[in-house]
């Protein structure tokens, strides 16, 4: 931020406020210290039968590769409301949506990813404008190095394991910055 949303002054410092342990932007004209905090990713889980609803992104970030259906949460939405909503928008499908299943916290871009597993109506699906193309796939094949964000990668992971084992509880972790990968392995995304 280069200007005071309370006053539109440009006197900003960096700084930890009286009684505050993180540095914040504080204003000097005006005295607001301006907080910044993390912004939360929702999304689900579509099913159908044995298969999972995934969409292939028409939009940068990781154009081309292929995710769940998933985006920032807005102001006065309740979780549930965005994960059906961002459903709707990006694959055009009309869900249920079930359980809370993966929490996933990216410090490093301070994110919080949650996802919850949610019944597809009906079939009635296609690309929304923010998609090149939406399908089902079985787990045998989903593409695992087309997958847009490792947060998705490990959702399918997880969901595909815990199927076998018969319980879906919710998994709560964190994925920290990603290290760079010794050159023989690079280049799968
Ligand atoms: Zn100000």
């Amino acid at each position: 931020m280069k200007f005071c949303s309370e006053c539109g002054s440009a006197a900003l410092e960096f700084r930890i406020p009286d009684g505050d342990t993180m540095a914040r932007r504080v204003c000097t004209t005006c005295g607001a210290i301006h907080y910044q905090n993390p912004k939360v990713v929702v999304g689900c889980l579509p099913l159908w039968d044995e298969k999972v609803l995934l969409c292939k992104r028409a939009i940068e970030p990781r154009f081309g590769l292929w995710t769940l259906p998933a985006g920032f949460l807005e102001n006065g939405e309740t979780i549930f409301a965005a994960a059906a909503r961002e459903t709707l928008e990006e694959a055009r499908a009309r869900v249920e949506v079930g359980p809370l299943y993966t929490m996933i916290s990216l410090p490093h871009i301070s994110q919080v990813y949650v996802m919850f597993r949610a019944r597809m109506l009906d079939l009635d699906f296609g690309a929304g404008p923010e998609s090149l193309e939406v399908r089902l796939f079985a787990e045998d094949e989903i593409p695992w190095t087309e997958i847009a964000f490792r947060t998705i990668t490990r959702t399918l992971r997880n969901f595909f394991l815990d199927r076998k084992l018969g319980a879906f509880p919710t998994r709560v972790s964190a994925l920290e910055r990603r290290v760079p990968r010794e050159p023989a392995l690079a280049g799968a995304g």
